[in-house]
């Protein structure tokens, strides 16, 4: 059977902290991060461009410290600084692999890399280089979720691949509704009317307004970023 074409020609992948974690339950499972970058290679192999967002929920998140009494933008930096930690990680994977990397921090750290500068992004990309952003939009009280969002309008790319624990949005929780079905897809405003918690709203306002597709997807399932490139029915597309 002949190749499909992908449906998309740039993408942004958001992963999350914990999408990292595999095997542990604190920290960075190199051989979960080594199969996540397999498949980030089977796109790059069909000349998709690929920019990917990374979270810090694997090390740690701003809530940890605000729970513990802490201000709430020191407890933020720290979130930030977790997913500089995995933007390290990704990078070395990606290196291992054979592929071209360019890891770009939203807050200054030239030892390890380079600030965001969007036009200087969009040439990587145009290059094939796989790009890593880093601590989110570099300020505190965002998450990666909007950051992902922000960036991807940036650098005009056509969709965000949101990888997650689930097959897609669900109209119940599946786990407990064996009535709940996924939907193939669903308006951005039905998933803030009904409160699921996909992604966050300021997110979701944000590609509403600006007319960005989502597309909410398993990790956990082999070759599924692949299929979501390729259009197939693997998730659920909000738009
Ligand atoms: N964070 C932030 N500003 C940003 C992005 C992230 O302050 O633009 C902080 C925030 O504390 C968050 C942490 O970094 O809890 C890790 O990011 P996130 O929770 O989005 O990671 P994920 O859930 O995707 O692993």
């Amino acid at each position: 059977m002949s190749q499909k074409k992908p449906a998309y020609q740039r993408i942004l992948l958001k992963l999350s902290g914990e999408s990292l974690l595999g095997e542990v339950s604190y920290g960075i499972d190199f051989h979960r991060t080594q199969s996540i970058v397999q498949e980030i290679k089977e796109i790059r192999d069909l000349a998709v461009q690929v920019a990917v967002m990374i979270g810090g929920g694997n090390i740690f998140r701003g809530t940890q410290g605000t729970q513990a009494g802490m201000d709430r933008s020191s407890a933020d930096y720290m979130g930030l600084l977790a997913t500089l930690i995995n933007g390290i990680a990704l990078q070395d994977s990606l290196e291992k692999e054979g592929m071209m990397s360019r890891h770009v921090s939203a807050v200054e750290i030239e030892a390890v890399a380079e600030p965001f500068i969007r036009r200087r992004v969009i040439n990587h990309l145009n290059k094939g280089r796989v790009v890593i952003f880093s601590a989110g939009i570099g300020s505190p009280y965002f998450t990666t979720d909007t950051a992902a969002a922000l960036r991807a309008l940036e650098i005009k790319a056509e969709v965000i691949l949101k990888a997650t624990k689930v097959d897609g949005v669900y109209s119940a929780d599946p786990l407990k509704d064996k009535e709940a079905k996924r939907y193939r897809s669903i308006q951005y405003l039905d998933v803030i009317k009904k409160g699921l918690k996909v992604m966050d709203t300021t997110a979701i306002s944000l590609c509403r307004d600006n007319n960005l597709p989502i597309f909410i997807f398993n990790l956990k399932k082999k070759g599924n970023i692949k299929k979501a490139v390729l259009g197939k029915d693997v998730g659920t597309k909000i738009y």
